[in-house]
């Protein structure tokens, strides 16, 4: 069986030194032609055949699965991308079963899934589930040429809390695919109501989509404003959706710097860190994949406290 793994994880199989940061979770990508058409994918419609593929700013190389299986015991998770294809559930269970093997902390990010599938992946070892719903709303997500009615990635949310538990499946969303704060505000709130919780991306501008990536305080807004939901802290006490701007927040009140610490960290399933999988290494990450210093945190009040002034700024020119 082939598989393909992104080019850190690539790296930490071959033995190559690296920092331990980039050495946490090994990301798998199944094999297989995704059938979906997602505008911001760079997978959709390309044939998932040849020797390496991209997805984000990331490119993933095959691999034999049988080569690199031991290895994987070497890491703090496993989390395998599916695609979307005939037989893709069969030939996921039998990829888990494998890996099970080795090492028991093993995520999966799928799209929809009924609950009969999602029982027998927590059966044969998965532990935390990803939900790629990455738009924030119904309308955006037909836009966006979704494979799915938005109703069944939430029919499959419910389910998949029911199955794998409170907290332990996370909502993918990507952030600046057309949303406004406010929708993805109200998402996030949704989900947590669900019982799910959030994992944020950086749009990555596509060859189809094009456009461009988020600005940092639009990103830093939503980000603050999942960290203070997922901590049970009321998010509208410190940052709201700019009734100016509609990729902008107001923030209300300087937060305490531990919850903006812990709001640009990447956030997902316990380890999961995805270095470099929207920005470039040189320059500003969204998503730090470390414990952030000082300067970072600064940085981030610093960008949060832009975009309300920013916000001023595009009312005056709109007067
Ligand atoms: S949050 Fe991270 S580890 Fe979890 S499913 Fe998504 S990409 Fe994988």
């Amino acid at each position: 069986m082939h598989v393909y793994v992104s080019l850190a994880t690539l790296f930490v199989l071959r033995g190559e030194k690296l920092p331990r940061w980039m050495r946490r979770v090994a990301y798998l990508l199944m094999d297989g032609k995704c059938v979906a058409t997602c505008a911001y994918c760079e997978l959709s419609g390309a044939p998932v055949a040849g020797e390496r593929v991209k997805l984000s700013r990331v490119t993933w190389y095959k691999v034999d699965l049988r080569e690199i299986v031991s290895a994987l015991s070497e890491f703090e998770r496993v989390c395998i991308q599916t695609v979307i294809g005939p037989n893709m559930g069969r030939k996921l269970v039998q990829l888990v079963r494998i890996i099970a093997r080795v090492n028991p902390r093993i995520s999966v990010s799928i799209a929809v899934a009924g609950k009969p599938l999602l029982e027998e992946l927590r059966d044969e070892g998965v532990e935390t589930l990803g939900i790629g719903l990455d738009a924030a709303t119904p309308r955006l997500a037909m836009k966006l040429g979704k494979p799915y009615p938005y109703s069944l990635y939430m029919r499959t949310l419910r389910d998949a809390v029911e199955v794998f538990g409170d907290r332990r499946v996370y909502v993918h969303l990507i952030v600046g695919v057309g949303e406004k704060a406010s929708e993805l505000a109200a998402t996030m709130r949704h989900v947590k109501r669900l019982g799910g919780r959030i994992a944020l991306f950086a749009y990555t501008p596509s060859a189809k989509l094009g456009g461009k990536p988020p600005s940092l305080c639009y990103y830093r807004g939503a980000q603050l404003y999942r960290q203070l939901l997922d901590e049970g802290v009321n998010p509208d006490s410190y940052i709201t959706p700019s009734p100016f701007n509609p990729q902008g927040w107001v923030l209300k009140r300087t937060p305490p710097l531990e919850i903006v610490e812990r709001a640009i960290v990447t956030s997902g399933c316990p380890a999961c860190n995805r270095p470099y999988y929207n920005e470039r290494p040189r320059g500003t990450l969204y998503n730090i994949p470390w414990e952030p210093d000082k300067r970072e945190v600064y940085e981030a009040l610093e960008a949060l406290r832009a975009c309300g002034e920013s916000n001023y700024s595009n009312l005056v020119t709109s007067i």
